[in-house]
């Protein structure tokens, strides 16, 4: 467990505060930098100090959610501080890491939580404190899984799989659960009992198989590896295929974004074989051409893709298949593939609830071949995976779906 700390500062100073900046785990029950923060402080007469940052979001639907789900959360931590305050990123944080002993932060994995963590680093350099990351998560360390970017879920599933037992010990367990934590357990259950004996269907986004979790794992208000223990009663294959999910793939992300800082640029975030073949398609004619305005207000010729929209614009998710199909629709529709990246990831990031994870970042890469292998060549689309409306047709009882998301209106 030890291995969750990643200490970035170490310094000997005689003050007398502790702070824990939780900005990635809201939550009590087994939360690891929680855990660490107030046992540190308790175990060296020490003052713990907590201060929840704000999410980074470019949205306000995303915040209110996010606000209206931890209510009470600052209340609640006062069990284990009197001193509990919310902070927004760009706050001046001078005057509050002063007379600072230790500072310990949720891990930072993507850029805008870097910047965050350089902010602290620098006063930490400045004022002589130490600093440690706490990776709360995640279920196998991201470092420890592997030390280097993996080139697919292949290349990293034994490295995380065989380290799962390693790194399930849970913390601070049987705390009344929190708003957050409260609904979230309400879905997991939901799942357990309703949906996971059927998730071998949940590619078909006509069903409702699929365990919506995303956006509570993405504020941390649970770790995987609590859910990972609560389903660990069910056997087979579900639960194996699950698993593979939550653990692998979302952990094949973290290691992707980590030790690839470029995941948000076109030019940098996909293989050489996958720009080769898209140099080759460049000029390709595409057969229809869409902008931003068209997609949200729902106005392409293809229905499968309008419904995916509005499950995107009214909803703030859109279901695990239809993501794949709504990227891939995105590259055939725009006049540069540099174009549709930039598109699929502002939307992305602007209106799923689960945005702004290493998740929709490396999903988007997927789409332009990333963790993929080279198919078959055909146009527009070179050597990149390719997905059509026959296919939707063929498998699923899409009219189902769009029916549905028609309702929304
Ligand atoms: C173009 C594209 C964009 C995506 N954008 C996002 C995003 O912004 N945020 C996000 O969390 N996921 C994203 N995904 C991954 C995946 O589609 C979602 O995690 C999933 O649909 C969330 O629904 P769920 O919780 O019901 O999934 P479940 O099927 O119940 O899976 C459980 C958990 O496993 C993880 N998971 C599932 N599928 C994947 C996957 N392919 N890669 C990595 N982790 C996975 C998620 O954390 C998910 O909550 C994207 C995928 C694509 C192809």
């Amino acid at each position: 467990m030890k291995n969750r700390l990643f200490k970035i500062i170490e310094a000997n100073n005689s003050k007398n505060k502790v702070i824990y900046f939780m900005s990635k785990s809201f939550r009590i029950n087994n939360n690891y930098s929680l855990y660490f923060s107030y046992n540190y402080a308790r175990d060296n007469n020490l003052k713990l100090f907590i201060y929840l940052v704000e999410p980074y979001e470019i949205n306000q639907r995303n915040l209110d959610y996010f606000y209206d789900l931890t209510d009470d959360l600052s209340n609640r931590l006062e069990d284990f501080s009197e001193d509990v305050k919310l902070i927004t990123r760009d706050m001046e944080l001078q005057s509050i890491l002063t007379d600072v002993n230790k500072v310990f932060i949720d891990k930072a994995y993507l850029k805008f939580d870097f910047e965050f963590l350089l902010k602290i680093k620098k006063l930490a350099y400045q004022y002589d404190f130490s600093l440690t990351e706490v990776e709360s998560n995640v279920f196998v360390p991201v470092r420890v899984a592997s030390d280097k970017e993996e080139y697919s879920a292949r290349t990293i599933r034994k490295k995380i799989t065989s380290r799962l037992n390693d790194y399930k010990a849970e913390v601070l367990n049987d705390y009344k659960k929190t708003k957050a934590e409260k609904a979230t357990f309400e879905r997991l259950k939901d799942f357990k009992n309703n949906k996971l004996k059927y998730y071998d269907l949940h590619n078909d986004p006509s069903n409702n198989y699929t365990s919506q979790i995303s956006p509570f794992l993405k504020f941390g208000f649970i770790s995987p590896v609590t859910i990972y223990n609560y389903l660990s009663d069910v056997f087979g294959d579900n639960f194996d295929d699950f698993i593979e999910e939550l653990v692998v793939r979302r952990e094949l992300a973290y290691n992707y974004v980590y030790y690839n800082q470029n995941y948000d640029k076109f030019f940098y975030m996909t293989e050489d074989w996958a720009y080769k073949t898209m140099e080759i398609h460049a000029n390709d004619k595409r057969d229809y051409l869409y902008t931003k305005d068209d997609f949200i207000n729902f106005k392409t010729h293809d229905k499968y893709f309008n419904a995916a929209m509005k499950e995107m614009v009214f909803l703030g998710r859109m279901h695990s298949y239809m993501r794949m199909y709504w990227c891939k629709k995105i590259i055939e529709w725009t006049s540069s593939y540099e174009e549709a990246f930039n598109l699929a990831k502002t939307l992305n990031n602007y209106y799923f609830y689960d945005g702004l994870t290493p998740n929709g970042y490396t999903g988007i890469a997927w789409c332009f071949g990333k963790h993929d292998r080279a198919w078959f060549e055909r146009k527009i689309f070179g050597k990149l995976r390719y997905m059509n409306s026959n296919g939707l047709e063929r498998k699923f009882n899409i009219d189902n779906y769009v029916k549905k998301m028609d309702a929304l209106n």
